[in-house]
């Protein structure tokens, strides 16, 4: 699954531009250009040449057309395939944070060209990325995902871009993304956490909640990595099962404003009390 979730955290502005009101619920097939809305800011300038826009039910994809790299080759994945993609990652982003979400998501020809737009630094073996108010699809990357791979990285994505990470531990906004990701996959847990029920077969539990270092995607410890995103997305799956999914987005919405420690005692819980409820539940869902 290590592949599945590579994916970079990096903040995000708190909301998704409305791009398309006129056509949120209207077929793609018959969505009238002429009424289109002129694109947001993210959309534009991206490269020199053509772009192709496509328009979902709810998304807006901007891919680039680059003769060398066209983004329909078998080596990538179509931005009308990826506007269907994008419209169920949207549906169920905006089911758990309870408002609409329309993403704008940018799929240039290359992940070289996804580095420059990112402008971060290397992004390899990364199959998406959020950058402020859109998402980078990182093209030779994402379309070696699966079917499952690909809804998992989108809707984690797109959640950073929607409800934004400001002021908040990684581990919640890396942990919540996740939470959204996996919340209709499917995937078992054990499956979906491998390489942490690796460690905990082995009788090795994490000591404490992930932190930066934890998360440093430099591919020096890929294993790491794929745990400290497992770990983080089980703390928040445990909020969520013994508090209700409604309680932890409250939670990361206060914690936005609040800081983290204020929001988590209004649930009568302090990082450290967190930290070993969240090694218990560890320990009862992987061992
Ligand atoms: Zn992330």
């Amino acid at each position: 699954m290590s592949d599945q979730v590579s994916r970079r955290r990096r903040a995000a502005p708190a909301a998704l531009l409305l791009l398309v009101p006129l056509l949120a619920f209207i077929p793609a097939a018959s969505a009238p250009i002429a009424a289109a809305p002129a694109l947001p800011a993210g959309a534009r300038g991206l490269w020199p040449g053509e772009s192709v826009t496509v328009r979902g039910t709810r998304s807006v994809i901007i891919g680039q057309a680059a003769p060398a790299a066209p983004i329909s080759s078998a080596s990538s994945v179509s931005p009308a395939e990826l506007a269907r993609l994008a419209d169920t990652a949207a549906l169920r982003v905006g089911t758990v944070l309870g408002e609409p979400v329309r993403p704008l998501v940018v799929v240039p020809a290359s992940a070289a060209e996804a580095a420059r737009l990112a402008g971060t630094g290397p992004i390899e073996g990364l199959a998406a990325l959020a950058d402020g108010d859109r998402v980078l699809v990182v093209p030779e990357v994402f379309a070696r995902l699966n079917p499952t791979g690909r809804d998992v990285v989108l809707a984690h994505e797109l959640t950073h871009v929607a409800a934004g990470t400001d002021r908040l531990p990684v581990w919640l906004y890396e942990g919540f993304a996740d939470y959204v990701g996996y919340r209709d996959s499917g995937l078992p847990v054990r499956t979906a956490a491998a390489e942490l029920a690796d460690e905990v077969r082995a009788g090795r539990l994490p000591a404490a909640l992930p932190g930066p270092a934890a998360f440093a995607a430099d591919g020096s410890d890929p294993a790491r990595l794929a745990r400290a995103y497992q770990e983080a997305w089980l703390a928040c799956r445990f909020l969520a099962d013994r508090f209700g999914e409604g309680t932890l987005v409250r939670l990361y919405r206060e914690a936005r404003v609040d800081g983290a420690d204020r929001a988590l005692a209004g649930l009568g819980l302090s990082t450290a009390t967190l930290t070993a409820r969240w090694r218990a539940y560890v320990r009862e869902q992987l061992a």
